[in-house]
């Protein structure tokens, strides 16, 4: 008998017809003796919903309430599936953030999970009751409702399978496991069947939305093997796990990409000691996150050209703190929002020589130009035009024989 967290994501929740499905998948494992932590998603679409009214008052709404608002969705379907439970025959009840409590901190939309308390659940899991739990909810410190971000059931998941040392940490979502790539977008992407937690956590930063970013990085941290699976088929999922145990026979393990990167060029910039200090500063002072740089070498030793990337979402703020920065002088601002960010993942590329290489030929065969690059032990990313995404992404698929 182990004890297990089961995660349901937002399609697999998606209409009544699928909550009651997904409940007869917990009654089964139920039914084998497993004691079941069910953690669920807002049914798909309504989180953006909501976001959407708030924006319909005000872009910008104020924080605190729209966590009161998005994590609404997650309070519906809780009810729902153990309602569907009960009337399935199996004993259930589902807890709010707050009853738990589940404690966070940090600000408004974007809190951690940092405790929560375990004793009524696990009395209710020792008298044979599945119990149910919001994901993405949390209650601060000083009682105000939270969020922990998009995508934040899988954290929520996760914390639970380790403060509740449960045996497995299994995530149901709308695709039988992680792919090569996006399999709705690249459909000749294979299933992964073995995936370290390095890989997988470059993967979702990169753009793989399967797993939240932030949930496979608290796995990692506390060695917590997750299975992703289907909520449809019945096919094995993929396990993410620790990468010592993992045989790579491929350079490249995927091929990720996102659409929410901006360039911003400086041309004509003084090319003296100081200046991408000072460019710099103003934007880290507000939290934007300069992801790549690159700087042209200057033909007269006077005057270069300096490239970075920035979140899309940042591309307002950031222009402003430029053109609004008295240390620095240039000639012009080129600002370019019609990029994406393709990132070649693979734990194997430590030990191979020439994969840098290789990705930006089979790039060059495409016409597709690279407009800036960065790399790290086990990834490389660049950023090309928004527009030839898609054929980035097979192209490279082919190059590193992912098809
Ligand atoms: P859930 O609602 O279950 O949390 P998400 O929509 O957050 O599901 O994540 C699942 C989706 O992630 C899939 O439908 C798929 O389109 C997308 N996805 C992106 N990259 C990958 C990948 N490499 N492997 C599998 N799915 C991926
Ligand atoms: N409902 C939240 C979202 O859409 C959390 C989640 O689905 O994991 O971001
Ligand atoms: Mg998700």
């Amino acid at each position: 008998m182990a004890k297990k967290v089961l995660k349901f994501g937002g399609t697999s929740l998606g209409s009544i017809e699928r909550i009651v499905h997904a409940a007869k998948i917990v009654k089964k494992e139920y039914n084998n003796g497993h004691k079941i932590i069910v953690v669920v998603s807002a049914m798909s679409g309504t989180t953006n919903n909501l976001i959407a009214h708030s924006e319909l008052i005000s872009k910008k709404f104020i924080k605190r309430e729209l966590d009161v608002l998005l994590t609404s969705g997650e309070q519906v379907t809780s009810a729902l599936i153990a309602g569907s439970l009960n009337d399935l025959g199996v004993k259930s009840k589902s807890w709010m953030n707050w009853q738990i409590p589940i404690l966070t901190e940090g600000e408004h939309t974007n809190s951690r999970i940092i405790n929560m308390n375990v004793k009524f659940i696990n009395e209710y899991l020792e008298s044979g009751g599945v119990a149910v739990i919001p994901g993405f909810q949390g209650i601060s410190k000083s009682g105000d409702i939270t969020s922990i971000g998009r995508g934040g059931s899988d954290a929520t998941a996760v914390a639970i399978a380790k403060i509740f040392d449960t045996d497995t940490c299994e995530i149901y979502t709308d695709v039988d496991g992680v792919y090569s790539s996006d399999p709705k977008k690249i459909p000749v992407a294979k299933k992964i069947n073995k995936i370290s937690y390095e890989e997988m956590l470059e993967l979702s930063s990169l753009g793989a939305k399967v797993m939240q970013s932030s949930a496979v990085q608290t796995a990692m941290m506390y060695d917590i093997p997750l299975k992703v699976k289907s909520t449809f088929t019945d096919r094995d999922g993929t396990e993410i796990f620790n990468q010592e145990n993992i045989d790579y026979s491929k350079v490249v393990t995927g091929v990720a990409y996102s659409k929410d990167d901006a360039k911003i060029t400086l041309i004509g910039v003084e090319d003296k000691p100081g200046v991408a200090a000072d460019i710099f500063e103003p934007l880290s002072k507000n939290e934007i996150n300069v992801d790549m740089v690159i700087q042209n070498i200057s033909s007269d030793g006077n005057k270069t050209d300096l490239t970075f990337t920035i979140k899309r979402q940042d591309k307002n703020t950031a222009s402003s703190l430029i053109k609004n920065n008295k240390k620095i002088k240039y000639e012009t601002m080129q600002m370019n929002d019609k990029v994406s960010k393709i990132s070649i993942v693979g734990a194997g590329m430590v030990a191979t020589p020439g994969v840098t290489y290789k990705m930006f030929r089979s790039l060059a065969e495409e016409k597709i130009n690279i407009l800036a690059i960065s790399t790290s032990e086990i990834k490389v990313s660049v950023i090309i035009d928004e527009s030839s995404t898609i054929q980035a992404v097979k192209k490279l698929h082919k190059t590193f024989n992912l098809d």
